[in-house]
């Protein structure tokens, strides 16, 4: 009698556990508490390879990289009740365990196939592109069905059927991120195409299946070098991410309007790059991204936005982290960087010495965003530029800019 009680109890005891697993079988893989941008580690993977789960086909590098970020983004969008920040918290984790269990709850794959298929159906019929090319200040509801779209996919435009830069900047970043793509900000029929493609996947286009470059200039434009690298990046017809200063902006203003036509991506890095003045307090620093805004609104239009940026010095550390969140909460997103040519270890470095480092920082990552300086003094940043770039192409790697 003894050993039938004790019997059913360990059945109980296994009857329990196995339902507890069965239900949160994801639970266990799912990081717990914030993972920071550019944190590495098994965390980071484990959130990576959920993502991968959900569809999202990005690297298992455990690297929370700008494509993890994306994903993560994308992932958000999808759910009202989450912040679209693109980093992992608690919140964003309970959303996706709730949707992980939801789909290994369905039983048969042919099953789930077919259901999503009939869940597509009226989602596709409810989206209306034009299908033809939309003409810059065109005002028509065909713009408006564009716009529609476009902030769907997380572009921030106002839906007035008006075709002005606002909307030509949301077609542009699109295009930037789809190689197959003509970068003119002109909606055509490729460019529907693609949009539409975006939407049935429900993610961010960048989904580059190899390994991806971000080359990153950092502390400029200026008069001598900028002009220099634009030309070399056309050669290789590669975008890239200027992390411009308010001050020097203001100075080169053709110079600063040139990297925008041409399709880079601008990001704020402060308006004076003083750090005893920037990190004494949270009000300096928000005050000046705000005076380079205003900057770069003077010089590239009202409609012009960025919520790129990039902290002077980099943004780790703890006593920055009132920063971090007081930029996070302003609607801006923070791009450190996990490889460099060195350029600003020393006042001149060598030609030889910035290809070694780059070498040595980037080895063995799928991602890069690569810090460099196109400011006063970094000629051997010039110089050396084709090499770096011939190098990460032999390599493997795709180039984009980051997203503005
Ligand atoms: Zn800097």
């Amino acid at each position: 009698m003894k050993t039938k009680f004790r019997f059913s109890i360990l059945l109980l005891a296994f009857f329990l556990v196995f339902s507890y697993t069965g239900s949160t079988v994801y639970a266990a893989r799912l990081p717990g508490g914030n993972l920071s941008y550019m944190q590495r580690g098994s965390s980071v993977k484990e959130l990576q390879s959920a993502l991968n789960k959900l569809g999202y086909k990005i690297s298992a590098d455990g690297i929370y990289g700008p494509g993890t970020r994306s994903a993560v983004l994308a992932f958000q969008k999808k759910h009202s009740s989450l912040k679209n920040d693109g980093l992992y918290g608690p919140s964003t984790r309970a959303v996706m365990e709730k949707t992980l269990s939801d789909i290994s709850k369905k039983p048969h794959k042919s099953e789930e196939a077919s259901h999503d298929k009939e869940k597509d159906k009226p989602k596709a019929e409810a989206i209306r592109l034009p299908g033809r090319t939309l003409k810059y200040l065109e005002k028509s509801s065909d713009v408006k069905d564009l716009q529609i779209v476009l902030r769907k996919l997380g572009y921030k435009l106002s839906l007035d059927g008006s075709y002005g830069p606002g909307t030509r900047s949301a077609v542009l970043n699109f295009q930037k991120r789809h190689s197959n793509l003509k970068n003119n900000g002109i909606y055509d029929i490729n460019t529907r195409t693609a949009l539409l493609e975006s939407l049935k996947n429900g993610l961010p286009s960048d989904t580059a299946k190899g390994k991806i470059a971000y080359l990153t200039f950092d502390d400029g434009p200026s008069k001598t070098n900028t002009p220099k690298i634009l030309k070399i990046l056309d050669d290789y017809n590669i975008k890239a991410t200027f992390f411009v200063l308010g001050s020097m902006a203001e100075k080169q203003p053709s110079i600063l309007k040139t990297i925008h036509e041409k399709g880079h991506s601008i990001g704020n890095h402060s308006y004076s790059h003083r750090y005893d003045y920037l990190y004494s307090k949270v009000n300096n620093f928000l005050g000046e991204l705000d005076k380079t805004d205003r900057v770069l609104k003077n010089i590239l239009g009202k409609d012009f936005n960025t919520t790129l940026l990039r902290f002077p010095g980099g943004s780790s550390g703890n006593n920055k982290a009132n920063f971090r969140k007081a930029a996070m909460d302003k609607g801006y997103r923070n791009y450190d960087w996990n490889a460099l040519n060195g350029d600003s270890e020393a006042a001149h470095v060598s030609s030889k010495k910035l290809i070694a480092r780059l070498k040595e920082t980037a080895r063995g990552q799928k991602e890069l965003v690569v810090l460099m300086h196109d400011t006063y003094g970094k000629e051997t940043t010039v110089e050396t530029l084709p090499q770096i770039i011939e190098y990460l192409k032999a390599q493997g790697y795709e180039f984009r800019a980051l997203n503005e």
